[in-house]
């Protein structure tokens, strides 16, 4: 008998949902049961329903298991459901599901800045997983957690370090994101090859508010938000994968020099890196992180950093570049997942 933990993937037909299926596929801890989508996609093999956009064929594992539609009835059995739905039926599904003693993990955006759900990069602020407990409407150990926003998880990863050394007071972030982050067909073609497009709507408003829940302090049952301001731009550009984000910031203690603030940053790679992969890695190039050279640091899971040096306005700056589609949303899933299941909440 399996002793996997026995998963739901909702949205598994979808850009992250194909990761995360992928990134499932002979998992020690975790198995994939059950699989939901659309009507559209109901009622086919998933092997068939799904327009695989990932190297190579579906998971043979996955292949053959019939999906069904976000309406129906969660899977008996799958104790965790891990969630990449359209954001248009996310919340309603989401809940149903908790409220059936299902533990979701949610890629999607309507539950993120509810007062009780944890909005967690598991490295930066894992003890918000305790506002799980306050979670009373959902019996039988169903709750909703929250994968943040793909930009936010490269941005809380570098700031997180600084705001526990220096205090963060004040950012500018101007983000240049990958066409997958708009999810499968996406930005049409024609409007994104040539071009770089100023508006990613509610993106801006998503980093600046996350940003403050991920960086807050857990006060009881609820999160202080970190008093920072923030002052966001977001660009889509005819990059594949990987989001890029220029970043200055406003630090209430000042490091004496750039080698006191990248030590920042590489104590906390070190603190996390552990057996698995850098939360971060130190670029020295001048010319890095690229989204080609870069965004595969770490299978995916590190979030890249250079270009570090001082900003005549704010104080300091630098770049950072995250994979959006695995550090940004499947793979950050699944590391909550993870820090779930070594909480004892599975
Ligand atoms: P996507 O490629 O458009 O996939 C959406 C998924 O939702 C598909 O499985 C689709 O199923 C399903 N779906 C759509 N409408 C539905 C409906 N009415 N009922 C049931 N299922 C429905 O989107 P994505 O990029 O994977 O994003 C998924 C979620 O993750 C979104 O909430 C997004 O905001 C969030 N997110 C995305 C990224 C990224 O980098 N792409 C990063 C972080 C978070 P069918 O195939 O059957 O239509």
């Amino acid at each position: 008998m399996s002793a996997r933990v026995p998963v739901s993937i909702l949205g598994a037909t979808g850009t992250v949902g194909q990761r995360l299926v992928a990134l499932l596929d002979g998992h020690p801890r975790f198995e994939v049961v059950s699989v939901v989508a659309s009507a559209r996609s109901a009622g086919r093999a998933y092997g068939e329903a799904v327009h695989w956009r990932l190297p190579g064929e579906p998971p043979p594992s996955v292949a053959g298991i019939e999906v069904t539609a976000a309406d129906d009835t969660p899977a008996e059995g799958a104790r965790l459901a891990l969630s990449s739905l359209d954001p248009g039926i996310a919340r309603d599904t989401e809940e149903r599901f908790a409220r059936a003693g299902v533990l979701v993990v949610s890629n999607a955006s309507p539950h993120r800045m509810v007062e009780d759900v944890p909005l967690v990069v598991p490295e930066v602020n894992g003890d918000h997983l305790a506002l799980l407990d306050a979670q009373k409407r959902y019996p039988d150990g169903g709750g909703i957690v929250c994968n943040p926003n793909c930009s936010t998880i490269g941005l809380t990863l570098a700031l997180a370090p600084l705001h526990r050394a220096f205090g963060v007071e004040a950012v500018e972030v101007t983000t240049l994101q990958a066409a997958s982050g708009a999810g499968y067909p996406g930005v049409p073609s024609t409007d994104l090859i040539d071009n770089v497009v100023p508006l990613i709507p509610g993106e801006e408003e998503k980093l600046a508010e996350e940003s403050a829940k991920i960086l807050g302090r857990l006060a009881g049952r609820s999160i202080e938000f970190a008093a920072l301001q923030m002052s966001a731009q977001c660009f889509r550009v005819p990059v594949t994968d990987g989001h890029t984000a220029s970043v200055s910031v406003r630090l209430g203690r000042r490091p004496k020099n750039v080698e006191e603030l990248v030590g920042a940053w590489r104590a906390f790679a070190a603190e996390h890196g552990g057996d698995g992969e850098p939360p971060l890695v130190i670029s020295e190039a001048p010319d890095r992180p690229q989204p080609r050279l870069d965004r595969d640091a770490g299978a995916g899971m590190s979030a890249t950093i250079g270009r570090t040096r001082r900003c005549p306005v704010l104080g300091w700056r630098f770049v950072v570049l995250s994979h959006n589609t695995i550090r940004g949303a499947a793979g950050g899933t699944l590391k909550v997942a993870e820090a779930l299941a070594a909480g004892g909440r599975l």
